[in-house]
């Protein structure tokens, strides 16, 4: 017997922008698919048409493209379980509400918003805690059970508008197999009888995404801990058709830094990080959330942060390619417990990343940049630049930020140091030293003996003189080694650099 080919689904609905705890579930989704040599597909759950988001799913595209989680089947990817957008395969569902209709496991509600409304508070008034439509009251409604064959028929002939709803058996126990909750069981009476399908003609999404994963051979359920209430439903609808069941693993939700509460789409950039993958403008509101790639994460860092957000591997290693965390990665290892944003966290992956980019790569990134900021400078100054910086930096854009006098002469000088280490003879002293440095090799090597041998004959501390060196070259208190910044830059630029200051801080100091 062959094994059963192992196929996925991430099933977004199109109701704004992904957050970051969607990324996730599709990530997982698609690690498990392809370590165990199987399928990932996007689905496009849009059959409520009052949520519809234009741009969406445009969106919940181009974040996975992004992240490098590439659908084998779905929306704009093909494929021969299509079409995998829930509105297009609107005419397929009713003959399943149907089926479970005439087998009396579903039945028609003609029940209008004002008799559900007057049957809540009929059930409120006599102290009922969650008024609902279910096993007992629905024999007090206008449906299929109650009323006769003639009425219902009359009713339907007349055009009154109705939904199916599923008949919820009366106190059983439904047992539902997690693979990371183990088993989870609900009775019956804490469910009620939930709509099929809906007066629109639309299906809800509890038949939708039951009849789509089974005509879509889904294997394995993974979605957010949200969904755990409508497991046990969804495995009534699977015994209803006389299906299997796909195995289930429900996703522990995504929490605040601060762990109070789930970290929620709302929260947009209110906590001082993004929640969404790429930015987005809300089409109705205008209103505009920022994103990590436009905060200048890595892809590959945000999907190796995101991995850990629930998962973890069991040995000290954190970071993980693509191809590692597919190798690594396991349901077991995936916890209940809510998972805690950390920012910092987020912000150190991207610093790793960094770090092990190569400084001709970081060139290329940073040249646009640098070319809009108009300076022009060669790949391989540009290199030397992001050598420099890199160990200084989280994000490439603080490589250009902080390094601005890599590409421009110091407009100002560092106030502290000027203040705590230009003295009375140091213009002197700079002049001397600015005469050595003419007649020196600028390696960073000679650059460095020169400056030792210059400050034993005149009987100076490196604390008197470097920083004071720095801040004529860079106009900063701080930075990389600063031979190596007069290395790259050069000697007649060095030099020049040195003048402008020395006259500059003199008459200051005048
Ligand atoms: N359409 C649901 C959502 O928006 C899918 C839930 C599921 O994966 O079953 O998350």
């Amino acid at each position: 017997m062959t094994a059963e080919k192992v196929r996925v689904r991430f099933a977004p609905s199109p109701t704004g922008p992904l957050h970051m705890g969607g990324v996730r579930t599709a990530l997982y989704n698609y690690l498990f698919a392809k370590q165990k040599g199987g399928d990932f597909i996007l689905r496009i759950e849009d059959t409520d048409q009052n949520r519809f988001v234009s741009g969406a799913e445009d969106y919940i595209v181009e974040a996975l493209k992004w992240c490098g989680i590439t659908p084998n089947e779905g929306v704009e990817f093909g494929g021969e379980f299509g079409p995998y957008r829930q509105s297009e395969r609107k005419a397929m569902y009713r003959q399943y509400a149907d089926k479970l209709v005439e087998e009396g496991k579903a039945y028609y509600a003609f029940d209008t918003p004002e008799e559900l409304d007057a049957m809540r508070e009929r059930l409120k008034a006599a102290k009922v805690a969650s008024p609902q439509y279910n096993a007992i009251t629905r024999e007090t409604m206008r449906n299929s059970l109650t009323l006769s064959s003639d009425e219902v028929n009359k009713l339907i002939e007349d055009g009154t508008p109705y939904v199916i709803r599923f008949k919820m058996p009366r106190k059983e126990n439904v047992r539902v197999n997690d693979i990371i909750r183990g088993w989870v069981v609900v009775n019956t009476s804490q469910l009620d009888d939930k709509v099929l399908f809906k007066s629109d003609g639309m299906p809800t999404y509890h038949l939708a995404n039951i009849v789509d994963d089974h005509s879509m051979k889904i294997t394995h359920v993974i979605r957010g801990e949200e969904w755990l209430p409508s497991a046990p439903l969804h495995v009534l609808l699977y015994e209803a058709f006389g299906w299997d069941c796909p195995a289930f693993a429900h996703l522990p939700l995504l929490l605040r830094p601060d762990g109070n509460g789930k970290l929620s789409k709302r929260d947009g950039d209110r906590l001082g990080f993004p929640v969404f993958p790429l930015s987005w403008e809300d089409p109705t509101t205008g209103e505009k959330s920022s994103g990590y790639r436009e905060r200048g994460y890595f892809s590959e860092a945000f999907v190796n942060m995101l991995a850990f957000l629930g998962w973890n591997p069991g040995t000290p290693q954190e970071i993980f390619s693509m191809d590692e965390l597919i190798e690594s990665f396991s349901l077991e290892r995936v916890g209940k417990a809510g998972a805690k944003f950390d920012p910092d966290k987020a912000k150190w992956y991207n610093q790793q990343y960094l770090r092990s980019t190569s400084d001709a790569e970081l060139a290329q990134a940073i040249k646009p940049r640098v070319a809009e900021m108009g300076y022009e400078k060669s790949d391989e100054f540009l290199a030397g630049v992001c050598r420099m910086m890199k160990e200084r930096a989280s994000f490439i854009q603080e490589i250009v930020d902080g390094g601005t006098y890599f590409f421009t002469r110091p407009e100002s000088y560092d106030e502290k140091t000027v203040r705590k280490k230009w003295k009375e003879g140091t213009s002197a002293h700079m002049e001397a030293l600015m005469g050595k440095f003419e007649g020196t090799d600028f390696s960073p090597e000679a650059l460095e003996t020169t400056f030792k041998s210059f400050l034993e004959e005149n009987e100076l501390g490196m604390g008197a003189v470097l920083p004071n060196l720095r801040v004529l070259l860079t106009g900063q208190g701080m930075g990389p080694g600063v031979f190596d910044i007069m290395n790259l830059l050069g000697k007649g630029e060095c030099i020049a650099r040195m003048k402008e200051g020395i006259s500059k801080l003199s008459s200051q100091h005048a």
